[in-house]
């Protein structure tokens, strides 16, 4: 059996692996790299597992619509990954002339197989829940008497909405575990600190009538941020406040998540229509916020729509605040130097930031401890370190090399199991 890593090798971006035995030949993700020229995958797979609805996993799927493709994954990650591609097609031809168009994306969501386990000629594959965001799964594969876990994006702990992935479930002593190392290197204060961290912030800002801006990725953050205020708005943690989403995008979310409540945690489970807020109003358009706001919105990364156009209109206000909850920032983001320098660039115009802007890491990836525990509890023969850069692998590396064989492979690079 040959693993030959296509994409996210010593980085995170552009997740594409391939597997091949004597009988079959599969790929696990079929991401994009957001940044830089496309690359161009292999088609001739048997079929393409897709561990989640995140582009770096997902965004290279319309190449493959011509090529009438078996898709395996959960029926969340396919209805957002087709709502994904959709807006991938709008923006693209907008920009310019691009090679697909609607009807590409509707294409993939026919050829999907929304089933957490498949056969394939000589090929056993399962799926489990992996934690990371709704319909996350981890992919085990059992082929030529070896059997392989791939974890895609995971992430142990508990959220709000989402559990953690439950180790005990997942297969033990694997001959290859391959894993995601985004924060291979790095160990994050207890969750409920943070938590507490940005509540306070939203306080003090409330208290003096400021707004808040919160940018987000419609599938999943937003939702999880949307029912963490719904829920403090009502416990009465927090006092009743102007609170928008503004995305149509993650309100169409929100209605897969009402239907796919048994995804979710417990206390999720218990209401009749969770993501029905009482408290955080969906707004189109910034036009409509009441000043004070707290207003979650897109782009994530503050680069484009909503997001954008509240930076500037508040950025300048002292009493405002704008809290961010990825770990990553691209470095173009007009908020890396809003948060670093102070100010921040729009074309020509340089806008300054008296606002408070933080950046408070609510993550759902595993951090290292969570990695180490992952190897300790699944005792792989062998691990191999993806999506994570050199530096990040290198340092869990370190932590894992008595427990099992590291390899910290280069893009194209091929492992003979
Ligand atoms: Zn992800």
């Amino acid at each position: 059996m040959e693993i030959k890593i296509l994409g996210g090798a010593r980085e995170v971006g552009g997740s594409c692996l391939s597997v091949e035995t004597d009988s079959c030949k599969i790929a696990l993700d079929y991401g994009i790299k957001l940044e830089g020229e496309p690359k161009k995958l292999p088609t001739d797979f048997d079929a393409v597992v897709i561990s989640h609805a995140h582009l770096d996993h997902t965004g290279s799927l319309l190449s493959l619509s011509k090529h009438n493709p078996t898709i395996v994954g959960s029926e969340i990650t396919r209805d957002v990954t087709v709502d994904l591609l959709h807006d991938m097609v709008k923006i693209q031809n907008e920009k310019g002339k691009f090679d697909y168009e609607d009807h590409h994306a509707e294409r993939i969501g026919q050829c999907w197989w929304a089933r957490d386990a498949i056969a394939l000629s000589g090929m056993k594959i399962n799926l489990q829940p992996a934690g990371h965001v709704a319909g996350a799964k981890v992919t085990t594969l059992e082929a030529e008497g070896k059997k392989i876990v791939y974890t895609g994006d995971i992430c142990t702990h508990d959220t709000e909405i989402l559990k953690g992935c439950k180790l005990e479930t997942l297969p033990k002593r694997p001959d290859v575990l391959i894993t995601e190392s985004t924060y291979g290197g790095k160990v994050r204060r207890p969750r409920q600190q943070l938590l507490d961290e940005f509540m306070e912030d939203l306080l003090k800002t409330m208290d003096n009538k400021g707004n808040v801006l919160i940018p987000t990725f419609a599938f999943h953050r937003s939702q999880e941020m949307a029912k963490r205020l719904d829920t403090a708005i009502a416990n009465g943690y927090l006092p009743r406040y102007n609170v928008y989403t503004i995305s149509n995008l993650a309100h169409k979310i929100n209605d897969y998540y009402n239907h796919n409540k048994q995804l979710f945690t417990k206390e999720i489970r218990k209401q009749k229509t969770p993501f029905n807020y009482k408290h955080v109003k969906h707004l189109y358009r910034t036009a409509q916020i009441e000043e004070p706001a707290i207003v979650i919105c897109t782009s994530g990364f503050g680069h484009a729509g909503a997001s954008l156009r509240l930076l500037k209109d508040w950025a300048n206000n002292e009493h405002n605040a704008v809290i961010l909850t990825s770990g990553y920032l691209p470095p173009d983001s007009p908020l890396k130097t809003a948060k670093e320098e102070g100010y921040f660039k729009i074309e020509e115009e340089t806008f300054n930031v008296k606002a408070l802007v933080k950046q408070i890491e609510l993550s759902g990836h595993a951090d290292q401890n969570e990695l180490v525990e992952i190897v300790n509890k699944l005792k792989p023969t062998r691990t191999i370190l993806i999506h994570g850069d050199l530096e990040q692998a290198e340092l869990l590396s370190e932590r894992i090399g008595e427990m099992t064989d590291v390899c910290i492979p280069q893009q194209n690079e091929t492992i003979d199991i």
